[in-house]
């Protein structure tokens, strides 16, 4: 993308004058004029098309700014104070945070540690814009993987379905979700792809007549209304009908999917009068009906669904929704996260910060019991929290200031009870000093070792000091 076409992409939705644009891309042009991706191409090419991605979602200037900068301090000779000094404090913030990110080598495989991972990206990345540039680049990066040695598509592709998927999907962004579940599924399971993607091909062939056939009928009903709406087919989700299948034990040919459509139009209002319109003339499924409008999930979708009976005896379903709420299901938090284009608030800092707060409310709710919530509430919004690895890669969030007894017991209440000593990034470290975010942290036990009294003066967190008043109570060392 030319540095006019950006610019007019731009212009398209934000009065801003964009000089930071410019300097950006001219700036990135510039420290990255030397060198190339594994396509041959000039590596400029991806930072277009990362600020390209950005301005679909409509992002603010800074943030398309950090997008075409995102890989200069990483890649490039520029030092932290000239990228500061050009750029000022928040670009710079934005790129540092993506290069942070970067620096995150995933490593596991299970569920619950992709979970903690995804937490810790999140309190890593600080700003929410962090995110959706990485994101931004996870698409680019992965539309181009063929270009890639073949070990590097699985480790990707595996880093992208684990991680960024799940967390898009949980920012409420389904588009970007679809594509990245998609592209990661074609290099880990090539034959399963090729065979699934021929086969969705020939059904939808097939179904496309049927489907034409529904939107006529229902567009002659409508026509008398005085409703605006456009009619919308749905993308399919390849790698959804995958999961489906492997969940339910089933071939391609026995998975329900259902032909569905998509209605947009002008206002709510108009959303519910189409609903009744369609209601009136198909015969609707029984409890088909589910009103996200009135109650919208958490990741902020909303949307009025329902499944109806076609003539043609095949269900059809079908979503109702405004524009709005059509942005808000392929974007996501970026849709939500609009600065007001050149009027920012005095305190442009307390508004982000406020925003940030909901964001990590509506986020933590999807996904924490309660008591979890209150607490990662607690600790994560302060940002005061540290990420500890065990040697093989696992993470345990911790408060700022935990030691490694804290990390002991973090583990296992008898890894902390016969704590003798640990190794911190290979060097060793006294009990009662500081862990830092990132330590790898070896503990070593000794078997009839057991805790000593002053240790609860100095851990940090309450499991620890609660473990460790059990033991010597117990065994009738307290107060002695
Ligand atoms: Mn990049």
């Amino acid at each position: 993308m030319e540095l006019q076409d950006l610019l007019d992409k731009f212009g398209k939705y934000s009065k801003q004058k964009p000089v930071l644009l410019k300097k950006a891309y001219e700036f990135s042009q510039k420290a990255h004029l030397n060198q190339k991706r594994f396509s041959g191409e000039m590596y400029f090419t991806h930072c277009q098309a990362v600020s390209d991605i950005l301005l679909d979602f409509k992002m603010d200037m800074q943030t398309v700014a950090a997008g075409l900068l995102h890989d200069v301090i990483e890649d490039t000779p520029i030092t932290h104070e000239e990228f500061k000094e050009e750029f000022g404090e928040e670009v710079y913030n934005l790129v540092i945070g993506v290069t942070k990110i970067a620096a995150l080598k995933f490593s596991s495989h299970s569920d619950a540690q992709a979970e903690n991972w995804r937490k810790m990206l999140l309190a890593t990345a600080r700003d929410i814009r962090v995110i959706i540039i990485k994101l931004a680049d996870r698409i680019h990066n992965m539309s181009t993987l063929n270009y890639m040695p073949k070990e590097k598509q699985i480790e990707i592709s595996h880093e992208t379905l684990s991680l960024y998927a799940p967390l898009s999907q949980r920012l409420g962004m389904f588009n970007i979700k679809s594509q990245l579940e998609d592209l990661s599924f074609k290099y880990l399971f090539p034959d399963e792809y090729k065979s699934l993607a021929a086969k969705v091909q020939i059904r939808y062939t097939k179904r496309e007549k049927l489907l034409e056939e529904f939107k006529h009928d229902l567009e002659e009903h409508l026509a008398e209304t005085q409703i605006a709406y456009r009619v919308l087919s749905r993308a399919k989700n390849l790698y959804s009908i995958y999961r489906k299948m492997m969940k339910q034990n089933l071939p391609f040919e026995d998975i329900e999917d259902a032909l569905g459509i998509r209605l947009i139009t002008d206002s709510v209002a108009s959303c519910y009068a189409l609903m009744g319109i369609v209601h009136s003339i198909f015969k609707p499924v029984t409890g088909s009906f589910t009103d996200y409008i009135a109650v919208p999930k958490m990741n902020l979708y909303q949307s009025l669904h329902t499944t109806v009976m076609a003539p043609s005896g095949e269900f059809v379903e079908i979503q109702i929704r405004t524009e709005e709420m059509n942005k808000t299901s392929e974007y996501g938090i970026a849709a939500h996260w609009r600065y007001k284009m050149g009027d920012r608030a005095k305190d442009a800092h307390l508004n982000e910060k406020l925003d940030w707060l909901k964001q990590w409310i509506e986020w933590l709710q999807d996904i924490s019991s309660p008591r979890e919530f209150i607490e990662s509430f607690k600790t994560d919004l302060e940002l005061d929290q540290i990420f500890i690895f065990t040697p093989t890669g696992e993470v345990k969030a911790l408060p700022v200031g935990a030691t490694p007894l804290d990390f002991a017991y973090a583990i296992h209440s008898d890894i902390g009870n016969t704590c003798i000593g640990a190794k911190v990034n290979n060097k060793m470290l006294r009990l009662d000093q500081n862990l830092k975010s990132g330590d790898v942290c070896e503990i070593i036990t000794r078997k009839k070792s057991i805790p000593k009294k002053d240790w609860i003066a100095f851990v940090k967190t309450a499991r620890a000091r609660s473990h460790i008043k059990r033991f010597l109570r117990e065994n009738g060392t307290l107060g002695k």
